[in-house]
């Protein structure tokens, strides 16, 4: 949904949306339409954007490799403003640690955009199905989360035992 910022009324405009994946490139599916609640204020050269999300989306957890459903309820409140020209620059003062800032170009506001970069900021670089994922075994492959297997206990002594067994055929 592309709102033009001309046809922002002085009272602002208020939405309910719901998305697909297709705002996310379809590089994750989806479990749940993703919500947003959504408020846009027009003021002279800024576009106050306010509002929710919800989402719930397939992430692969990048230990065991396994797919899991990851959630997101947030918030957002932030500016788009004009990207400065050389008249009115700085036209202005604004304080950064007040609110986000974010150009655009003046004329729409594109929602489905905003929803997508909102997902994208809190999504995980390294998502985990859960804190305590014990992963892949490294020799054997199997999921640590479901089977255990025989290979974890050399793995981990046998580096420093290798190593003492030749100090000692050293010495000897
Ligand atoms: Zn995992
Ligand atoms: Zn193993």
């Amino acid at each position: 949904m592309k709102i033009k910022v001309h046809d922002i009324p002085q009272e602002g405009l208020t939405y309910h949306v719901e998305y697909g994946g297709e705002i996310l490139q379809d590089i994750t599916q989806v479990q749940e339409p993703i919500a947003v609640n959504i408020k846009i204020e027009r003021a002279r050269r800024t576009v106050r954007v306010k509002g929710d999300i919800k989402a719930r989306l397939l992430l692969n957890c990048s230990r065991c490799l396994e797919d899991f459903a990851w959630s997101l309820a947030d918030e957002f409140d932030f500016l788009l403003m004009l990207p400065p020209s050389e008249k009115s620059y700085p036209e202005i003062e604004l304080s950064p640690e007040d609110m986000d800032i974010s150009f655009f170009d003046g004329e729409t506001v594109d929602v489905a955009q905003i929803a997508a970069e909102q997902i994208f900021l809190q999504m995980p670089i390294k998502p985990l199905c859960h804190e305590e994922c014990k992963g892949l075994c490294p020799h054997c492959g199997v999921n640590l989360n479901l089977v255990s297997c025989d290979c974890r206990a050399e793995a981990t002594s046998s580096p420093f035992e290798a190593l003492r067994d030749i100090k000692l055929k050293d010495r000897s």
